[in-house]
């Protein structure tokens, strides 16, 4: 494959799980209390040992596979090694280890927002959650959906938007399909993200700001996610919430920075 742009992005499939996973294994989606955990796992190049977390889009237990999407960057390493396999090529892959846990049910409304290959961990939240058909009008409140709402930018221009694709059920028509008016998914342009777009994703039907219960979970990288709701620290922990977001009276309980 040769690289005619800066960042490229393929699908890479691993044959199916080969042993029964049970309901125990850290695979799992759903433990008790209806916590939902994202997962990420470490592709390693074979030849030097150079390891990098990449995010299932899919749900990995319901599915029996994993599915990752990869993005090569130009002097990129795994990205590299891993746009080069062929089929039957083996690459070294470890985990799955918790990027983060969230329960819905505690919840009014989630806001995620993200760019580029940064949605994986969203398009594996949204996998893993049930869709509202599939919950009986007699489910019990912590097995109630929240209202979903997806902000992510268009690619630049050239760019191939392939979440937008229906070649992978973890894709968003399919999840739009999956969770009908209870997702809601903004584009935007690339670039920073505009307050306006903040201030109507956390507009609620019937509950005022104050009262509704939102939890706002953002993957972008650092210049955009500085302006946005301020810096992860350089050990990776939160960071307070600045920005627009902490302009808008959102804090640390509302809203969660992923790396
Ligand atoms: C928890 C977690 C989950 C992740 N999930 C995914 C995922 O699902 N899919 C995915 O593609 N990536 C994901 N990433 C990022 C991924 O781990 C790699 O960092 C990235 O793909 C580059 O790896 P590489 O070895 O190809 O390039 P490297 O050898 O790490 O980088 C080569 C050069 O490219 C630069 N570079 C690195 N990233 C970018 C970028 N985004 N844009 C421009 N230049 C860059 C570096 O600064 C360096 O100069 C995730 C990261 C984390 C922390």
């Amino acid at each position: 494959m040769s690289l005619t742009q800066p960042i490229r992005t393929i699908c890479l499939r691993c044959s199916r799980l080969s042993s029964p996973v049970s309901t125990t294994s850290p695979l799992s989606a759903n433990t008790e209390g209806g916590e939902v955990v994202v997962q990420h796992m470490m592709i390693k190049s074979p030849d030097i040992q150079i390891e990098r977390p990449y995010t299932p889009v899919n749900d990995c237990l319901d599915d029996g596979e994993i599915r990752l999407v990869v993005k090569r960057v130009r002097g990129g390493e795994v990205g590299r090694v891993v746009h080069n396999l062929k089929d039957g090529d083996k690459v070294g892959i470890r985990g799955p280890i918790p990027t983060f846990s969230i329960y819905p049910n505690q919840y009014d409304k989630i806001i995620m927002i993200s760019t580029g290959t940064a949605i994986s961990p969203f398009l594996q939240l949204l996998s893993k959650l049930p869709s509202p058909s599939s919950l009986s009008s007699s489910t019990s409140s912590s097995e109630v959906i929240p209202k979903l709402h997806l902000i992510h930018s268009n690619p630049l221009e050239g760019r191939e938007d392939w979440s937008n694709t229906t070649i992978d059920k973890s894709f968003l028509p399919n999840l739009q399909d999956k969770f009908g008016n209870n997702l809601q998914i903004t584009r935007i342009d690339p670039g920073l993200i505009p307050k306006q777009v903040i201030v109507n994703a956390l507009q609620h039907e019937s509950k005022s700001n104050r009262d509704q219960r939102v939890l706002v979970l953002i993957c972008l990288p650092p210049m955009l996610m500085r302006p946005l709701c301020g810096s992860m620290t350089p050990n990776l922990s939160q960071g307070p919430i600045t920005g627009i977001l902490g302009e808008l009276g959102l804090t640390n309980q509302e809203v969660w920075k992923l790396e």
